[in-house]
């Protein structure tokens, strides 16, 4: 075990410094199972201290032009690219997630979340309407909200918490910001680029600590109007419930069972090399992995054959090692509950094709013995009611059922309370369209996974979401609109 002193020590950043706090809590290294980080605890004082910094940058920051708040924006995603590699690295390490898939999706994507909304922020123009009969013309403005909350997860850890700063600062707001306690660091090390940025003090807070404890103060703060929160649907039940006092602006952004559809006319090796990568890629810590797959009979056993011979290759052990697709899952307790669901499939008489129980990851290299890793793991005849069938997962599993009509496939990918993302695999443009129209999921693709226009709304339905990300949502989050009427 290492010393104490080995420990990186992270703290919270609060009016532009860096400040300690009194107690701390254990984060792991996932793919060795060892602590080798201590985060921040905060609870009600620091998320006090790091709102009252937030009210007191908001005037000077919110009467900023959009150009110059553009700049700063600028300027912090170029020193973060700067350093792109160390922060690849940490996150890997934090995360457990491959290096390689930190150094082409993570952390280039937090770039551009910042350039991508600097940018998108000079473009919004605001409605006006004429009522000449009444000497009358009519116009929105729009505000920013003022301190926004910002609540990230662990999967995707960088990425997703400055798709909500970028937007909610380049609007004008001014933040608080908590990442999930058991993935804070690369947050951390960003906050150490703002003062070389021109982010001025107080504009950007980030404030670490756990969910119950330094998030529900923030949630329940009284000068914090806005909540932009990604995670459980379970957690936003209870963010819900503890800002409606407050009447809050809340946006959620919650849990996925992905089916994807394959249709007799699918490109079978474009659909199941797509379809691997959908269901296994980032250890299935996606919330828009595909969960369910629903293939046409008459192509059933091919499909089968070929996707579990697809996942077997798809890699699993050291984050380093560029060879591997996928690394370590998160934490101890998420792999058991991964396990228990693969565990679950088998005593309803599932059958396990590869993964879990299957296959050896041989290749493990001493350090990783204690690791939270679980291969890519494929299911087949789980019964649609099935948990293992209705529960989000978010690990390396992939169910994958026979149907025989396209009504059919419809009902059943709809039949869950979820409604993030699916996927469509056919040839036939019109029941591409036909059936996009009819599938409840935020997101939609047809013949691929994961292309994303980030100018479009991002977000799921049911028990996937409340409201939408992207650029002019986010923009429209972030904002209060006002009619303004004038007689002349
Ligand atoms: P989680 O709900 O446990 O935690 C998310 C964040 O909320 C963490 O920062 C956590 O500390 C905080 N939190 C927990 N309890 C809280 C409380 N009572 N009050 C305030 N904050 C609280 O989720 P997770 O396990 O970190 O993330 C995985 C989940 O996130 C999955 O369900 C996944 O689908 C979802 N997710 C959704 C999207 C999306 O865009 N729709 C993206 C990524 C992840």
């Amino acid at each position: 075990m290492p010393s104490e002193k080995t420990h990186m020590v992270l703290e919270n950043y609060i009016g532009g410094k860096f400040v300690p706090c009194s107690s701390q809590i254990d984060s792991f290294d996932p793919s060795t199972g060892e602590v080798y980080c201590k985060v921040p605890d905060s609870g009600k004082d620091e998320v006090e201290a790091a709102v009252a910094a937030a009210k007191k940058a908001f005037p000077d920051w919110s009467a900023r032009s959009a150009e110059q708040r553009a700049e700063v924006l600028n300027k912090l995603a170029d020193l973060m690219e700067a350093r792109l590699e160390e922060f690849a690295q940490a996150e890997s390490r934090d995360q457990g997630k491959t290096v390689a898939f930190a150094r082409t999706v993570d952390i280039p994507r937090s770039v551009e979340n910042f350039r991508f909304f600097a940018s998108s922020v000079l473009h919004h123009t605001t409605d006006c309407s004429q009522m000449d009969h009444l000497g009358v013309v009519n116009y929105t403005v729009r505000c920013p909200v003022g301190v926004a909350g910002l609540i990230s997860p662990w999967n995707l850890p960088l990425y997703l918490l400055t798709w909500k700063i970028a937007p909610a600062i380049a609007a004008g707001n001014t933040v608080v910001a908590k990442p999930s306690e058991m993935t804070s660091v690369t947050a951390w090390m960003m906050c150490k680029l703002m003062h070389d940025a021109g982010v001025p003090p107080g504009v950007i807070n980030m404030v670490f600590g756990t969910g119950p404890k330094a998030g529900d103060a923030l949630v329940a703060h009284p000068d914090v109007p806005l909540i932009s929160f990604t995670g459980s649907t379970a957690t936003a039940q209870r963010i819900t419930e503890r800002a409606a006092p407050y009447c809050k602006k809340l946006s959620l952004e919650l849990g996925g069972k992905n089916p994807a559809l394959v249709f007799a006319d699918a490109d079978l090796d474009q659909c199941v090399a797509t379809t691997v990568r959908s269901s296994f890629s980032n250890q299935g810590e996606i919330c828009l992995c595909t969960s369910r797959i629903y293939v046409e009979r008459s192509i059933y056993p091919e499909f089968l054959t070929r996707f579990v011979a697809a996942a077997r290759k798809w890699k699993t052990g050291a984050p380093s090692d560029p060879s591997n697709n996928n690394g370590a899952l998160i934490s101890k307790e998420h792999l058991e509950k991964v396990r228990g669901f693969v565990a679950l499939a088998r005593s309803e008489g599932a059958t396990v094709h590869c993964g879990e129980g299957v296959d050896q990851l041989d290749d493990l290299p001493e350090s990783c013995a204690s690791g939270y890793f679980m291969p890519a793991t494929a299911i087949s005849d789980v019964a649609d009611g099935s948990r293992v069938m209705q529960d989000e997962i978010f690990g390396p599993v992939a169910c994958v059922n026979a149907f025989d009509t396209e009504d059919e496939a419809v009902a059943r990918a709809n039949g869950v309370r979820y409604g993030l993302a699916a996927t469509v695999w056919s040839r036939d443009v019109g029941r591409v369209h036909r059936v996009a129209r009819r599938l409840q999921a935020g997101l939609v693709w047809t013949n691929c996974w994961l292309v994303r226009d980030l100018n479009l709304p991002f977000g799921g339905m049911k028990h996937s979401g409340v409201g939408r990300e992207g650029g002019k949502d986010s923009y429209h989050f972030f904002t209060e609109v006002k009619t303004i009427t004038i007689k002349h």
